[in-house]
């Protein structure tokens, strides 16, 4: 059990309530960044297989038929497909990793605030500050 405490900002008297650190947006921002960045990596990466499938079938096609259906720019592009996927599945790995930090960091530096005036003001009721405060905010009332 929780010992109970008083706030020194407005004398409310119960469980101070645990506040998250940082910013909200940026930990949401940190997350669905990378979930993007995966996602445009996989699009790459299926544009490179799909190139690569084309420059196979030239080459069955040509071995088949004599004729082979050039597609001279292909190969330059499917390498710079391959890099674009490759730099993207980095870059969201990395961000994932900031974004689990910044989520453990938000929690761990979290402060107990009052419930009522959501400052970080609460001290123990039963040291002697809190019994002065106590006492001092009941001769106000
Ligand atoms: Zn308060």
């Amino acid at each position: 059990m929780e010992e109970r405490q008083i706030c020194t900002n407005c004398g409310h008297i119960g469980y101070g309530i645990k506040k998250r650190a940082g910013i909200t947006i940026l930990e949401i921002v940190l997350w669905v960044t990378p979930i993007i960045l995966f996602f445009f990596g996989i699009s790459a990466s299926n544009n490179a297989d799909n190139l690569a499938n084309e420059g196979m079938q030239n080459i069955y096609n040509w071995l088949a038929t004599g004729i082979y259906n050039s597609s001279s720019s292909s190969d330059s592009l499917l390498v710079s497909y391959r890099q674009e996927a490759r730099f993207l599945t980095i870059t969201g790995i990395v961000l994932l990793v900031i974004a689990l930090i910044y989520s453990i960091w938000r929690t761990v530096a979290g402060k107990l605030v009052c419930p009522e005036c959501k400052k970080s003001s609460m001290i123990p009721l039963d040291s002697p500050m809190g019994e002065k405060l106590h006492q001092e905010f009941n001769d106000k009332k």
